[in-house]
């Protein structure tokens, strides 16, 4: 690169770029006074020029290359409320919305509910009051199946005695047990776990019987090539909106290397020093950087437009703002104001 001249364009050739470019009556507006007649070629460059200003339009060609496949990821339902999916070509790793999709949960076959734990799927736990048995002891006669009732009995003429007797417990019936209330007599309750279903929602799906599963990657192309201008502050300028659809047909300093875009460097190349260049390498440098985490950069291409910008004062106090852009040989003039 030491070896390279690059020649831009003398404020002198802008000017009467410029000059050409002029309309007669708006030359006459510009440069000639009441009564005076003087044609374009007598207009002094140097006279009307009252400031210069160089700087520059980067324009970098970045190739990257998307590296890695895409990542799938499982979520519960639940989840997807908290994750933020793209629907558009995005040079970074991000969620992909059409990639979303439902898998069957293996906990729970897709069903949504496994057996309960505590009732083994049955639905039913042995009725702790009774033990299962389904009845109690009977509380009358203590499970006897008996009572003893007394009677009276004359034992003698003038004695009176209480004698028991065993009748059959009119509770049990005999049997000296009672149906158990709290299962009536079928010895198992309701599990209260599962509320007598024998299942319960499963935990690992929330019930929906599947996950989300998605990818996360890249979207759109997995190589690509994008334009960055900087610096940036140029984004909005009327420079560069005038400028624009003329840079492919103007002369530029080509750069392979961000490195390159340094103020030293490039003075020396083209004889002057211009604006911005320190802005424009740091921009694109942080850039690179934030590109490098996601994708891998497979060439930098860099243009370099010098612009020439010329503060016009004319004999006739009209000003004017113009910028010569490209090289030498190859330049286009835009008027700014
Ligand atoms: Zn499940
Ligand atoms: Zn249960
Ligand atoms: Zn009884
Ligand atoms: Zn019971």
């Amino acid at each position: 690169m030491s070896a390279i001249r690059f020649v831009i364009p003398s404020p002198e050739d802008i000017f009467m770029k410029w000059l050409d470019t002029l309309s007669d009556s708006k030359f006459r507006d510009f440069f000639v006074q009441r009564g005076a007649r003087i044609g374009r070629n007598q207009v002094s460059p140097a006279e009307n020029i009252e400031d210069i200003r160089r700087h520059a339009i980067i324009l970098a060609f970045i190739k990257v290359k998307v590296q890695g496949r895409l990542e799938e990821r499982r979520v519960r339902v639940s989840q997807l409320k908290k994750i933020e999916f793209y629907d558009y070509e995005v040079l970074k790793s991000v969620p992909i919305f059409k990639t979303i999709a439902k898998v069957s949960c293996e906990a729970c076959s897709g069903t949504g509910v496994i057996k309960c734990a505590r009732c083994d799927g049955t639905g039913k736990r042995k009725c702790s009051y009774c033990g299962g048995t389904g009845h109690i002891k009977c509380p009358e006669c203590d499970g006897k199946g008996t009572i003893e009732i007394s009677i009276k009995v004359w034992t003698s003429k003038d004695k009176k005695e209480k004698k028991k007797i065993n009748v059959i417990c009119p509770k049990c019936h005999g049997t000296g047990k009672i149906i158990c209330r709290e299962c009536h007599g079928v010895g198992k309750v309701p599990c209260s776990d599962c509320g007598g279903s024998g299942k319960i929602s499963c935990s690992k799906c929330e019930g929906h019987g599947h996950l989300i599963r998605f990818k996360v990657g890249v979207i759109g192309s997995r190589e690509k090539t994008m334009r960055y201008i900087a610096p940036k502050m140029l984004l909005k300028s009327k420079l560069l909106k005038q400028s624009l659809e003329h840079l492919s047909r103007v002369g530029f300093l080509k750069l392979t290397n961000i490195l390159e875009i340094d103020q030293e460097k490039i003075s020396k190349i083209i004889g002057y020093e211009l604006e911005n260049l320190k802005e424009a390498q740091r921009e694109l440098s942080s850039l690179l950087d934030k590109l490098r985490k996601n994708m891998k950069v497979v060439s930098v291409s860099i243009r370099l437009y010098p612009v020439i910008e010329l503060k016009i004062k004319t004999i006739k106090n009209k000003k004017a703002l113009i910028a010569g852009i490209g090289s030498a040989d190859n330049f286009v003039v835009v008027q700014l104001s």
